[in-house]
């Protein structure tokens, strides 16, 4: 079990010159689910259940409802600007498929948010809760903003209006949301409150990744990045690596980036090199995780770090390019920050022969292709990243029950199902011979077609 860090800290930082955050125009959109040519978010999920159902036949009912979100909701949310004025913000909620329990998936703040990202991600949890058993459906949601262009007050007051917006929506056994890309526990205590608020009463269950005072649960923050760890100690016994012998780049040293990094480092792993969305370092030397999220911390971005404090004179590093460190000459690259980062343009120049996806949809299925071809082994998103929605479940369970785990508690019941999952996956990849992901895929179907079948499919009516 890794020591546990001090976390990063993951709050919004205040911009008061609010005159220059751009306001970004809502453009209505549909997922395209008609024509797979065109090259969506959405249309990658697809052609990824496509392939794996080339290894298993499903009913003809599961298929077709696969192919489609139950439901989207698409609201305009208007917030109260510190200076008086009004601005509106667009938001989504999308629950993808309910077969196997409540919905169950993030909230994401992000300038690029579409529908179409949401429903490829709300598409995603629903095979991700599936492939490690968990029993929930799949679901997402988002707000087209940038984050950091708002005060502390207007995110809270934006995060309280998207709630009041998707209220009807959610609820703790009907759709649970949990943090994302830039949300975090504080935004989800804002998100509980105001759940709490509207309802006139308790209701703990309803919103997870909520810090512990707001019935959190232990564990959560570094839930992703543990469960991460745990799957890529089982492939490293598996190909019977020696850890001080593998070289490491991060891209994404976010709170999922950070955790996994630092795990890494503990263990004895190179971490050569390590990006956020404004640059990235490379280093000759291993780079020490902490220093950098200290100085990152200071300097609000990673290039602080050749400027200020001590790092500098403590590694030998120069700054890349987050294009670069796709690049890097390196054995392990690990994706955290954001969907469509390795694709057919740059997949032929990745070097690094294993590749760990704890970002959700980072490899297009044209570059899974290449790299396949070019002996890469992917360790994939719904499988890498779901200890963050296992821990998730773990906080549903106990709020719903009035119960507290300890750290230690939460840690003991991730393990299993992370490995367990690793090693079911690696064993129909085997059988099958396939490529994990399309493994994964093929686990989570069986689960997913089964929970259609028993709720009657056309061939049950037919007798
Ligand atoms: P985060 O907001 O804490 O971190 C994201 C990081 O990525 C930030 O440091 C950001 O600067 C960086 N980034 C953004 N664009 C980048 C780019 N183009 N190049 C390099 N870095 C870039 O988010 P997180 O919670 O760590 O999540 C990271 C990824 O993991 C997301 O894709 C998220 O959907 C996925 N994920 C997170 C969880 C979770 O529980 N946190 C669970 C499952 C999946």
């Amino acid at each position: 079990m890794p020591k546990k860090k001090s976390p990063p800290k993951q709050e919004p930082q205040k911009n008061h010159s609010l005159k220059t955050a751009p306001e970004k125009k809502p453009t209505p959109e549909t997922p395209s689910h008609k024509n797979p040519q065109q090259e969506t978010t959405f249309s990658h999920t697809q052609a990824q259940l496509q392939k794996a159902l080339k290894h298993l036949k499903i009913s003809e009912d599961a298929e077709t409802l696969l192919e489609h979100p139950k439901e989207s909701l698409q609201v305009t949310i208007p917030l109260r600007m510190d200076d008086g004025s009004l601005k509106t913000f667009q938001g989504y909620r999308v629950h993808y498929n309910d077969v196997l329990g409540p919905t169950k998936g993030g909230i994401r703040f992000h300038p690029q948010v579409s529908l179409d990202e949401v429903t490829s991600l709300a598409f995603w949890m629903t095979i991700k809760t599936a492939a490690v058993g968990l029993p929930f459906g799949g679901a997402k949601g988002g707000v087209i903003v940038d984050p950091k262009s708002l005060s502390k007050k207007e995110l809270e007051r934006l995060s309280r209006g998207y709630i009041r917006a998707i209220y009807d929506f959610i609820g703790p056994d009907k759709d649970i949301p949990a943090p994302d890309v830039y949300t975090n526990g504080l935004v989800m205590a804002w998100m509980a409150d105001e759940v709490n608020t509207i309802a006139r009463k308790q209701i703990p269950a309803a919103i997870t990744g909520k810090p512990i005072s707001q019935g959190g649960s232990q564990g959560r923050e570094e839930a992703t990045a543990l469960g991460a760890y745990y799957v890529l100690k089982e492939h490293e016994k598996a190909n019977s690596w020696a850890p001080k012998k593998i070289t490491v780049a991060v891209q994404g040293f976010g709170n999922a980036g950070y955790h996994i990094t630092q795990m890494l480092h503990d263990d004895g792993y190179q971490i050569k090199a390590v990006s956020d969305s404004k640059g990235a370092l490379l280093a000759k030397k291993t780079l020490d995780p902490k220093s950098i999220m200290e100085h990152k911390e200071k300097a609000g971005k990673l290039e602080g770090v050749f400027c200020h404090g001590t790092v500098c004179d403590l590694v030998d590093h120069e700054k890349i390019t987050n294009a670069a460190l796709l690049e890097a000459d390196v054995d392990l690259l690990i994706l955290a920050a954001l969907e469509n980062q390795i694709t057919k343009d740059n997949a032929k120049n990745i070097k690094a022969k294993t590749i760990l996806e704890i970002a959700n949809g980072p490899t297009t299925p044209e570059a899974d292709e290449i790299l396949e071809k070019s002996g890469s082994v992917i360790i994939p998103d719904v499988l890498a990243n779901s200890g963050g929605v296992t821990v998730s479940y773990f906080e549903w369970v106990q709020n719903k029950r009035g119960l507290q785990w300890t750290e230690k508690q939460v840690h003991k019941k991730l393990k299993p199902i992370m490995t367990s999952a690793y090693a079911d996956i690696a064993k129909i990849a085997k059988e099958k011979k396939t490529d994990l992901r399309t493994a994964a895929y093929i686990h989570a179907l069986k689960r997913i077609s089964q929970g259609i079948d028993d709720k009657g499919t056309a061939s049950y009516f037919q007798g």
